[in-house]
């Protein structure tokens, strides 16, 4: 058995739809690509990179030659030279949001789109995964229907060597919203409780604070405790793109996500990437940031002050206080402009290595997912993979696909990618990481 094979065998962190290949998308547009309403994906291409495509010659020339299979693949897998935008990324999976509601709204066949994802899955020798999905609020008869068509399919891809899991992501603007949906898919389909495990968060980060969450999280955990038997944990994006804020901020909501109640969390780059390289990234990178944040940053310092002593920041409580009552007085959304130190800088690597070692006491898990994080996530080079820090920590760790399909990339080949940077050989690296499925939602249901 080969050393990474429980590594490569369980999938805690991919988003269905970015599940499919661009050869899915190809056999999928077959015979429908001139019926699909493609003006998400139009416009969003135009927006993104300044060039209107053509989806309907994408497709014919596409299905007829090796050379416009090519051109096809670059209009929709998403690669380095993409260039570190989530924006850009959103582009190119609009693509398959396109075609996938066609076949959900006019055909009523997305039980086939899928069918195909999981039984690649299991061809690729994956044995445990969880799939997780978002659909918007505005409609609620077509949140449930997408919702319970994902979750059936995976209860029923269920067999004796595979499993299949599911986490609805629901809008970090409207949480409660959301939860109320899945619990009401919860009373209607009470047969699909088991295979729904959590929740996710994902999709832009930036303008939501965790802290936002804390009353959703509230009514989770008293739920939760009230009916253990169906109770959901919860998966989040946090600390993957963060320029709209300072790199203590950033921190400081993979922590909240934590203490809110988050099992997993997303990325988290902002806990491994080094802060010099993260403010390298773009000119004044992170020297400025709301007053919203910078007034939730002082309270945090002033709350955690004796940890972050501990590992030697320095919290200067009359100054933060006198800095709070100045900022109090100004417009929320008035950008505050604090430039880096050397000392700073120091002190932002000791407050990763705090959280990092919180993560690890609070058994809360990093999904790393390499790929993504080097073609959106804004990582500039593999030697500044956020990974290796995360190795070196004593934190749980997962490694994820995220949208294979649209990365092209395999599980096994992101682990095996992992594998021959980290100079510490694969069974070395097997024995660090441990079998993820030790962090797979649902455990803490009763049986
Ligand atoms: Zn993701």
């Amino acid at each position: 058995m080969k050393a990474l094979h429980r590594q490569q065998s369980c999938e805690l962190h991919v988003h269905v739809g970015g599940c499919l290949y661009a050869e899915d998308l190809l056999e999928l547009g077959r015979d429908i690509y001139t019926e699909v309403d493609w003006s998400l994906f139009v416009n969003s291409y135009e927006g993104a990179f300044g060039v209107r495509p053509d989806p309907e010659r994408l497709f014919r020339e596409g299905l007829r030659s090796a050379r416009g299979r090519e051109v096809f693949r670059q209009h929709y897998v998403y690669r380095q030279e993409d260039g570190g935008d989530f924006g850009r990324f959103q582009a190119k999976f609009d693509l398959l949001i396109c075609l996938y509601r066609y076949w959900a709204q006019h055909l009523h066949r997305e039980e086939e789109v899928l069918w195909r994802i999981v039984e690649r899955h299991r061809q690729e020798g994956l044995t445990y995964v969880e799939y997780r999905a978002m659909f918007g609020l505005d409609n609620p008869e077509s949140f449930l229907r997408f919702h319970r068509t994902n979750a059936r399919v995976f209860q029923q891809a269920c067999t004796a060597d595979f499993t299949a899991r599911y986490l609805i992501s629901i809008p970090r603007g409207a949480a409660l919203a959301g939860y109320e949906l899945v619990q009401r898919l919860f009373a209607e389909n009470p047969e699909l409780i088991p295979a729904v495990v959590g929740l996710d968060f994902c999709f832009f980060e930036e303008g939501y604070p965790p802290e936002k969450l804390r009353p959703f999280f509230a009514r989770l955990q008293a739920d939760n405790h009230r009916r253990p038997g169906q109770a959901l944990e919860v998966a989040y994006h946090v600390g993957e793109v963060f320029f709209d804020k300072s790199l203590e901020s950033a921190v400081r909501w993979c922590h909240q996500a934590a203490l809110l109640g988050a099992r997993r969390l997303g990325h988290a780059i902002a806990l491994g990437l080094d802060p010099e390289v993260a403010i390298g990234r773009r000119p004044g990178g992170h020297e400025a940031e709301p007053v919203s944040e910078r007034l939730a940053q002082i309270s945090y310092d002033l709350e955690h002050r004796r940890e972050l002593e501990a590992v030697g920041v320095a919290v200067d409580n009359k100054a933060l206080r006198r800095e709070q009552a100045e900022l109090q007085g100004r417009c929320a959304e008035e950008q505050v402009c604090r430039p880096y130190t050397p000392q700073r800088l120091e002190e932002v690597r000791r407050r990763q290595d705090l959280v990092l070692a919180e993560l690890a006491r609070l058994g809360v898990c990093i999904e790393s997912c390499p790929t993504s994080n080097l073609r959106i996530g804004g990582v500039p080079s593999p030697v500044q993979h956020p990974l290796w820090r995360f190795l070196r920590s004593e934190v749980g760790l997962a490694i994820g696909a995220d949208d294979p399909g649209v990365f092209d990339q395999s599980l096994a080949a992101e682990l095996d990618w992992v594998a021959a940077h980290v100079g510490l050989g694969k069974r070395a690296l097997a024995a660090r990481l441990g079998d993820p499925r030790r962090f797979r939602f649902g455990q803490a249901r009763p049986s």
